[in-house]
């Protein structure tokens, strides 16, 4: 008889493992079910581009029957509410999924490291949803300027300079100048503040690609404000531990992640970020049949530091999951997870990027622009959906 396969979560990681799994078996060998609380797959990696309205939703969004096609995957929208690993079954908002093998795959939520107000009054960027969120609001910011000229309206302020964060500056450093124009509203009023707890921004970049980086947003308008983390928000105001206020109605937080909670709340070993431990071939740490991959997990690289909570790894554990849920079917060797790490570009907005590729090439400017590009455009060939999106 087939194994039931249960995947939760439609991410980079889940969708993977769940096409490359169909690949792997027959229907005579798997009955693979595929659990996302949207009947969309996010590009995240593309969600600066719609926050500020350079890209619309559906540029990010791909229809998650449009991929699965006429393949033996059966798609099921609904919401993981727990997962009782003893009974072997998930509980979903409308019933309840029992399984041979679980691939728990959902992903990662916001770290607000316990700041006061964080949570209440920012914005953040982990959905097309609050993509969309942050665009609706920027937008009343200008239209609404004018008729009370209140200054908070046009300070912009985004707390982190990881890639998310430094991203989503370079985006909004390109159309802030438009929406003042289109407007009518002052553009020297118009700030755009980055906080970074750290020395610098992007921590643990090259420190040649930081500079370029650097010098490319401060050219156009971008205040960095480092060494200098945020400490407390209220409605209209951030708080920095240097005592400083910054008045503004517009807070974006990109600080940091951390594992969702259903994986600890179901029994799962975690560490002290919410990711749980997994062996060498992705399965939670001491169980034979659930494997746990993309963010919700922490693995440690051979250079004794954790694998980032990237595209490009999620993908990777997805069909290190999918070959090893084969071979445990098969009684075969299974493989341990030995990612190909293809080095890290980040967008400085519509024209720039910065990229580490491979051990020692460094690009900057459209090449590396084209190179982010690129990975895009291979994913969308990989998951079968180049036709299907922009
Ligand atoms: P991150 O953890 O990489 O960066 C968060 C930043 O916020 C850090 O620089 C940290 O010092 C700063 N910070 C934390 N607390 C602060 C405080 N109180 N005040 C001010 N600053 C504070 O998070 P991220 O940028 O969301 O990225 C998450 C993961 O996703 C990373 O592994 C990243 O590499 C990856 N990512 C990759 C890409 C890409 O490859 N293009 C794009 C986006 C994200």
């Amino acid at each position: 008889m087939a194994k039931k396969v249960v995947i939760l979560g439609a991410g980079y990681a889940g969708l993977v493992c769940a096409l490359e799994l169909n690949k792997l078996t027959t229907a005579q060998e798997a009955e693979i079910i595929l659990v996302n609380k949207h009947e969309y797959h996010q590009l995240v990696t593309q969600l600066h581009e719609p926050a500020v309205g350079a890209k619309e939703e559906k540029d990010v969004t791909i229809s998650i029957n449009s991929i699965l096609g006429a393949k033996k995957i059966k798609f099921v929208k609904d919401v993981v509410v727990s997962i009782d690993k003893t009974a072997k079954e998930v509980t979903l908002e409308s019933g309840k999924l029992s399984y041979d093998y679980l691939v728990i795959a959902l992903g990662s939520e916001t770290e607000y490291f316990g700041i006061p107000g964080l949570k209440e009054y920012s914005y953040t960027l982990k959905s097309v949803n609050q993509a969309n969120r942050i665009r609706e609001h920027i937008e009343q910011c200008f239209q609404t300027y004018n008729q009370d000229k209140k200054d908070s309206k046009l300070t912009f302020v985004v707390g982190g300079a990881g890639f998310t964060g430094i991203e989503l500056v370079g985006e909004l450093a390109d159309m802030l100048p438009q929406l003042a124009q289109k407007y009518n509203v002052p553009k020297e009023k118009v700030k755009l503040l980055n906080v970074e707890a750290a020395p610098m921004i992007l921590p643990g970049f090259d420190e040649g690609l930081v500079a370029h980086a650097k010098q490319s947003l401060e050219g156009r308008g971008v205040k960095f404000i480092i060494g200098t983390p945020v400490v407390q928000v209220e409605p209209g105001i951030v708080h920095l531990k240097t005592g400083d206020t910054i008045p503004t109605d517009t807070m974006i937080w990109t600080g940091g992640v951390r594992g969702i909670p259903i994986v600890a709340e179901s029994g799962f070993e975690t560490e002290p970020r919410g990711r749980a431990k997994v062996d060498e071939y992705m399965r939670a740490l001491g169980e034979e049949d659930v494997w746990i991959i993309g963010d919700s997990c922490f693995v440690l690289s051979p250079n004794g530091r954790p694998y980032p909570p990237t595209a490009q790894i999620s993908t990777q554990m997805g069909e290190n999951a999918a070959v090893n849920i084969y071979a445990s079917m098969k009684h075969v060797k299974k493989e341990a997870f030995a990612p190909v790490l293809l080095g890290a570009v980040a967008s400085l907005g519509r024209k720039n990027a910065i990229g580490s590729l491979g051990k020692k090439m460094k690009a900057t400017g459209w090449l590396a622009y084209r190179v982010k590009d690129a990975s895009k455009y291979r994913y969308l060939a990989k998951i079968g959906a180049l036709l299907k999106s922009k």
